[in-house]
This record gives structure tokens, sequence and C-alpha cells, in this order.
């Protein structure tokens, strides 16, 4: 017990015991008790009304009072100096965020659970355009309007930056990241990788603009090298062998160019907004038929089944392009005699376009890589049967721009597949041409 609280009570002791005293002589106890008890309420009262404008005025020195008084006096003002040190320290540390946030050349900006600007930094006004405290409330999509924008911060899935053009500067790219935190708050940050996309830019054309003019050369040499193969050569077998070797490598570089130019050609331009509904079956018919004509001697068995009222709104050049790279390698990395299923139906509402393979199957370190632009598992093996090491990437670009993605699974020795999977909005049914 607080000694504060003993001498309390021996105050309230002594007044009960001087009342009976003097009561007892002057035969009037209940009134010396009302007047000793007041006298005490008095005191206590005063002690109330000097707490009352301390902590009103909120003075620095204690006020003098002894007792349980004094002791809770001393104890509100140590909890208050506690409280200012605290304060003192948070408005610290808030400031050094502060001058961080503003030195920070990044874009930061916090939104609320309904997406309405909490708060944002400097770099914020420069790169979205967001100007505090005059946005504070502002619904983030009033101000960037950028429909790529809307639907990364409406997806809910942030594991990939966004690029995207500046609301506030448009020649500026942005990488834009979203972090959600604490309940349900977002962190949006944008980084300025204008000079990077400028770099990738370069590297893009160059890369289009090489192949551009190598084209026309590698097909007056293939075509030179073709007619003098047919021809009677003064060297005899020695100079016919080099001739078809220079044929064959020339036609590898024509394919490389070919690729190159495909690959530059969809990183370049957008998906086209203009889409057909495209007769996937009829399409995979014509596949399966090339699947044959490039197994020739290996003979492999090339099943298709197909749901023939499946249909799917896309591009159709490029689907062919994306769907023959896969039953291209799937026949050139299958045994002879093997088996190959090509299939086209709906899983789970989604169109699907399954290739598999009874061939070598792929090591699952491969995998994650085999998208990459020249990564091959194997490089001799993928030269020798004509690979360029574009294929994959290219049908990686190919079902990006149709908002569907490729899983891949294999066994060594056993065999692949390969999936092509499409958004359920995609699929058309043949008969009534409506989405599924
Ligand atoms: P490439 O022109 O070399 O075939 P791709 O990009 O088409 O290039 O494929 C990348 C690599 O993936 C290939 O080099 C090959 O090692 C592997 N690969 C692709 N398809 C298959 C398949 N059906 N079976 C086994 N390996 C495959």
């Amino acid at each position: 017990m607080p000694a504060g609280l003993w001498r309390e009570l021996w105050i309230m002791l002594g007044i009960a015991a001087l009342s009976l005293l003097f009561g007892e002589i002057t035969g009037r106890p209940f009134l010396l008790a009302s007047v000793g008890f007041g006298f005490y309420i008095a005191l206590t009262l005063r002690h109330l009304v000097q707490l009352h404008r301390w902590l009103v005025v909120k003075r620095d020195d204690v006020p003098d009072a002894g007792g349980l008084w004094g002791e809770v006096f001393e104890r509100i003002h140590a909890l208050a100096r506690e409280n200012e040190r605290r304060e003192d320290r948070l408005q610290e540390m808030l400031e050094r965020f502060q001058s961080a946030s503003t030195a920070t050349p990044d874009a930061m900006v916090i939104l609320t659970p309904r997406h309405e600007i909490e708060w944002a930094n400097a770099a914020a006004e420069r790169l979205l355009g967001v100007t505090m405290p005059r946005d504070t409330g502002q619904r983030a999509l009033n101000l960037w309007r950028e429909p790529a924008f809307a639907e990364y911060l409406e997806r809910g899935n942030y594991n990939e930056a966004l690029e995207t053009a500046s609301p506030a500067q448009p020649a500026k790219t942005l990488s834009v990241r979203i972090i959600p935190f604490g309940s349900d708050q977002k962190l949006v940050i944008a980084r300025d990788i204008t000079h990077l996309a400028n770099l990738e830019q370069m590297r893009s054309n160059f890369v289009a603009n090489i192949s551009h003019e190598l084209r026309t050369p590698l097909t007056v040499l293939t075509g030179f090298l073709e007619t003098l193969k047919g021809m009677e050569q003064p060297g005899g077998d020695a100079l016919r062998k080099h001739l078809g070797t220079m044929h064959e490598q020339a036609v590898r570089m024509s394919r490389l160019v070919e690729d190159l130019l495909t690959l530059s050609k969809l990183e370049t331009t957008p998906p086209t907004r203009h889409e057909e509904t495209v007769d996937v079956p009829a399409m995979l018919g014509g596949l399966r038929e090339m699947g044959e004509l490039l197994s020739g001697e290996r003979r492999q068995h090339i099943l298709l089944e197909a749901d023939n009222d499946l249909r799917l709104t896309g591009n159709e050049d490029e689907l062919r392009s994306a769907f023959s790279n896969l039953v291209n390698n799937a026949v050139r990395y299958t045994p002879a005699g093997g088996t190959i299923r090509l299939g086209w139906k709906l899983e789970n509402g989604c169109p699907v376009f399954t290739v598999s393979d009874s061939g070598e199957g792929i090591a699952p370190q491969h995998l994650p890589h085999l998208t990459e632009r020249f990564y091959r598992v194997d490089t001799a093996r993928s030269r020798d049967s004509g690979g360029t090491g574009l294929g994959l990437s290219i049908v990686k670009h190919i079902l990006l721009r149709h908002d569907a993605r490729l899983a891949i699974d294999s066994t060594l020795g056993q065999g692949s597949s390969f999936r092509c999977i499409f958004p359920v909005a995609r699929a058309v049914r043949s008969a009534a041409e409506r989405h599924t």
C-alpha cells in the first residue's frame, strides 16, 4: 500500500477520534464529526481543484500537496514527461522519414483501402502528378487514368511491376510497383526507367534493323547455293558436299533472321486490337499435316483430338506461329516412331491447346528458363534439328498478347507436355459464335 494512503487513513482516524473525544465532552459527537469530515472533504476538493487547474494549464511545477495527493501529482507529472519524450522521439523519426522520402527519386504514395490518396512524397508530384496536401483524399484512379494502371491496381496480384507512361510527363516511362501493407492499405512506388526503356528500344530497333538488312542478302545466297548444288560440279563430290553444307548454314541463318524479326515485331508492336474468331480445329488439322511432313522418315504418330465446336478470339497468324512452334519442337525432340498428341478442348472453362510427346523430356532445372531467348538444353541437338533457340520465346510473347500462359510438364526419358491456357472470355462456341 502506498505511504500516502496510510497518511490519509491516519488523518481520517484522527478526525474520528477527536470528534468522539470532544463529542463526549460537549455532548455533540455527530456535530463535531460532521465538522471534522467537512473539513477533510474541503481539503480534498481543494486538491481536486489544484489538479484540474494544473492539468488544464499544463505547468511544469508540481503543485505542493503532501500525502496521497502529492504522490498522484508526482506520478502524473512523471507520465506526462515520459509522453513528451516519446512524442519528441516520434517527431524526430517522422522528420527523418520525411527528409529521406523527400530525397528519394522514386515516387511514393500511400493509398487507403478505398484507393484514396493518404500521403505522397515530393517525387510523386513530378512523376505521378500528385500534389500534397491538395490531393489528400482524392481517388487515385481520378488522377491516373491510364487503363493499364487501373487494371493493375484492381488486379490484386502485384508480383510483377507494371511499365507504363508517367501521368504527369507522358514522355517518361515508369516502373510501378504496389506493396500491400497494414489493413488493406497500399504503398505505390513508381521509378523512372525512361533511360532503361530507351536502351531497350535501341536494342530492339538494332536487332530488327540488322535482321531486316540481312534478310535479302541471305535469300539471294540461299537461292544461288540451291541452284549451284543442283549443277554439275567440276570439283566433283567434295565441292558438292561443301556447297551442301553452305546451303544448310545459309538456310539456318535465314531461319534465325526470320525468328528474330518475328520476335522483335512481337516486342515492339502493341497487341492487335482487332481480333477475330479463329477456327482453331481447322488450323490444327493443317498443323498436323505440317508435322507429318516434317516427321518424314521418322514416322512419328501425330494424333489430333479437338473439340470441333470450340473456337478462339485472337490473332490467327500469331496463334498459328505459336502452335506451329510447339508442334515443330515436339517432332524435332521425339525419336522415330514416337507419339505426339495435339489436344484442343475446354478445361475448367478455359480453352487449352496441348502438345504432348513421348520424346526425350526435359530435366526440371531447365523448365523455368525454356522461354528465355537462345536458351537450349542441348545446343548441339537443337542446332542439328534446325532449331534457333527462339521458338519458345516467340510462343511466350504471343500467349502474353492473348492474356494466356504456357504451362510445361516434363519427365526425363518419358516425354513433355506444353499447354497454352487461354482465359475463359476468349472461348467461342462455333454454332452460335457466343462466349461459353
Ligand atoms: P530450339 O529452336 O532450340 O528448339 P526453343 O525455344 O523452341 O528453341 O526451345 C528451347 C529448348 O527447349 C530447346 O533447345 C530444347 O532443349 C527444349 N525443348 C523444347 N521443346 C521440347 C520438347 N518437346 N521436348 C524436349 N525438349 C524440348
